[in-house]
């Protein structure tokens, strides 16, 4: 078919029942068409899988679109079949080995026009095998940037498509490259752009990165509380259905619970819930059933709302490509939106926690390395994880880098991908790593620059951070019409909700390493209350014999947590953990067993080498962990203890020293009963130098 104007509206008006296309659409599927290589950089809900959904029915053979984004495949497979009549399929890791085998049969069998696929996928060198010996006439790359390690989401899986790309090229000269993305600086297009063009030049095409009916704002904030008190005036103020976004899950968690205790409709949402439960939540969202939803970004593009009238950030985001992302998921349908940060300065601790968690050590690679290499038997990643203890996403990045670099190379072995030292001794090269560090730090500089700033028009910033440059002020924002969004505090309702705060059981997660149970701890740190500091200043200190550090406050408060915990657990003992600086700890293990009626077993652990350090001097839970690993034993003398085993301490940082008492208790006293922990106080440790958050 020729490829004019007038077919190509035919196509959108036949197959996809549209009128007309959007500005840019018609000019890039002629470039593509006909230069073969194209990057595009469009705003969100900017119709980007028409650029490639046209395509695929001009071309022969299949068209493989590359995407993280799953939640969005599963939309897109059964709108492309059913809709539009263009046959998909996908092959993902949230599909059953069978449903992506079946995936295959028919795309082999040339039953499907395009085919998706997770980037991780291309790591197994049975899918990268299958995926080459597919007749692919076009490739699509969803989210791009994270080819390039200016991208402020770098991802290793992504350089394997590089690998793709040039060898089906071998075969299929004038193969057709796209490239999409809502986010890519100057840097970012430049670094794809060169990435991309393997034996042809890469056009680029750019839009205007405005959202003319999204009105944006800041609102300063001095905590948890006062955040609360305005998020609870926004979601009463503002029409519609809209997002909060929150930096963790506990505080997706405390949104959507502080919500629904106002009678708002809310739900949380994050990674840590069932893939079920995490669609039954969106279809729910989608119906209008909740009036919010508190979610971490793992609810990124998935969501398909298209009506959603605002989108309140909780916690400060770590970059403006991100904020600009997740903000503009709200107007989509045009109409008039609100995108809001509750800004604090304090939140730019958690994101330099992700940061400094998610950059791989020099340590990490020649541990991985040593690992490949000492293994008597070639080992497989679930091998390496294992005997690594590093985080599952680090072992994958390493495993990932150390290939590239041709320190190790992967094969199949008994049908599992295993990896092999290679003989070639490269030196390692870090700079890739080095380079995503700055650029994250300077991301979340520019970031918290956002928040602060009040001379700047909003949405200027976010599309001149983005590579716009044809931006200018936008009339709307709160700067430009220099009207805060901000009513009086007022402070009887923020005390309350400070001392709803306080009373929110704090949990401590349950660990599958020597099996500890749920757990459950008083007093939450970041929410520096009174009570907190209080506790945390007396807990050392032997004032007088009566008292315990326990205000009464406290000790109903703890009372009225072993309550709930006693419905859940049949205690038969109270065992404390032996502390040195806790100086009231007998005497609060005694009290404590007494409200439960239970035995107590003081001195049934102990420090049989005492650690070097106090944990909290420490630099991170890895040296916590070594610190007080092997340390503890327990005195053979006693009585076994029966029933559940109450474990208290007197504070939980890392959880280290409760891992440590549960190994002795499991391995060591061979006790097969559950393990409770309990805690006064929740304190989280900084990364990277000493003290707490
Ligand atoms: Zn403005």
């Amino acid at each position: 078919m020729q490829i004019n104007k007038q077919n190509l509206e035919t196509i959108l008006k036949s197959r996809f029942g549209l009128e007309t296309f959007r500005e840019g659409q018609l000019e890039a599927i002629h470039i593509l068409m006909e230069k073969n290589r194209l990057l595009c950089i469009q705003p969100t809900g900017h119709g980007k899988s028409l650029l490639y959904q046209i395509p695929s029915i001009l071309l022969d053979g299949v068209t493989l679109v590359i995407s993280p984004l799953l939640a969005l495949m599963r939309d897109q497979i059964s709108q492309l079949t059913n809709r539009f009549n263009i046959c998909a399929a996908s092959i993902n890791s949230d599909q059953s080995e069978n449903e992506n085998n079946k995936a295959k049969i028919i795309t082999k069998a040339g039953k499907i026009k395009i085919l998706f696929v997770a980037p991780e996928q291309l790591d197994d060198i049975d899918r990268f095998d299958f995926l080459l010996a597919l007749p692919v006439s076009l490739v699509v790359i969803d989210e791009a940037h994270c080819i390039s390690t200016w991208g402020h989401d770098f991802r290793p899986s992504y350089r394997q498509i590089i690998k793709l790309i040039q060898s089906l090229e071998n075969k299929n000269p004038s193969i057709k490259v796209l490239g999409l993305t809502a986010t890519a600086n100057r840097k970012t297009e430049e670094d794809i752009k060169l990435q991309l063009s393997t034996n042809m030049p890469v056009l680029i095409q750019r839009s205007n990165m405005d959202r003319p009916n999204i009105r944006l704002s800041v609102i300063e904030t001095s905590g948890l509380a006062h955040k609360l008190f305005n998020l609870e005036r926004l979601i009463n103020e503002l029409p519609g259905d809209g997002l909060i976004y929150c930096s963790t899950r506990e505080n997706t968690e405390l949104v959507a619970d502080y919500c629904r205790k106002q009678n708002l409709k809310s739900a949380a949402y994050h990674a840590g819930l069932a893939s079920e439960e995490k669609v039954k939540l969106q279809n729910e969202f989608i119906q209008g059933k909740y009036k919010i939803i508190a979610a971490t970004n793992a609810l990124g593009m998935g969501i398909d709302k298209s009506n959603l009238r605002f989108i309140i950030h909780f916690d400060v985001p770590g970059s403006i490509t991100a904020y600009y992302q997740e903000v503009g998921r709200c107007g989509r349908d045009g109409l008039p939106a609100n995108g809001i940060l509750l800004y604090n300065e304090r939140d730019k601790i958690v994101q330099e926690y992700f940061i400094n968690s998610s950059q791989p050590s020099k340590k990490d690679f020649t541990q991985i390395l040593e690992i490949i290499s000492s293994e008597a038997k070639p080992a497989n990643l679930a091998t390496i994880k294992r005997l690594s203890g590093l985080h599952p996403t680090r072992v994958m990045v390493v495993t990932a880098e150390l290939l590239e670099q041709g320190f190790i190379h992967k094969t199949k072995l008994n049908n599992s991908q295993v990896y092999l030292i290679t003989q070639k001794k490269p030196k390692l090269d870090l700079t890739r790593y080095n380079n995503q560090y700055r650029v994250k730090t300077n991301e979340l500089e520019a970031m918290l620059n956002y928040g602060e700033q009040k001379n700047i028009c909003r949405m200027l910033i976010l599309r001149t951070t983005l590579g716009d440059e044809l931006a200018e002020p936008c009339g709307r924002c709160d700067v430009c019409i220099q009207q805060p969004n901000t009513t009086k505090t007022n402070t009887t309702q923020i005390t309350t909700i400070s001392n709803w705060l306080t009373k929110q059981i704090v949990s401590i997660k349950s660990v599958r390493t020597n099996n500890i149970a749920e757990g459950m701890t008083i007093l939450d740190g970041k929410l520096r209350s009174q009570l907190f500091a209080q506790f945390m200043k007396h807990r050392t200190r032997n004032d007088s014999e009566k008292y315990l550090g326990l205000d009464e406050e406290l000790w109903n408060s703890i009372k009225t947590h072993l309550s709930t915990l006693k419905k859940k657990h049949r205690f038969g003992i109270l065992i404390p953990i032996p502390s040195r600086t806790w100086v009231h700890s007998k005497q609060v293990a005694a009290a404590i067993a007494k409200e439960l009626n239970i035995p107590v077993l003081l001195d049934f652990l102990f420090w049989q080498e005492l650690p070097q350090s106090r944990q909290g001097e420490l630099l991170n839970n890895d040296q916590r962990h070594f610190n007080v690993d092997k340390k503890m034993g327990f005195d053979r003398k006693q009585s076994k203890p029966k029933g559940a085993i109450l474990l208290l301490d007197d504070y939980i940082g890392s959880g280290a020293t409760i891992s440590e008492a549960a190994r002795v208790l499991r391995k060591n006293a061979n006790l097969e009963q559950e393990i409770i922990p309990f805690t006064i106080a929740a304190v989280k440790w900084k990364l990277g130098q000493s003290g707490m958050v």
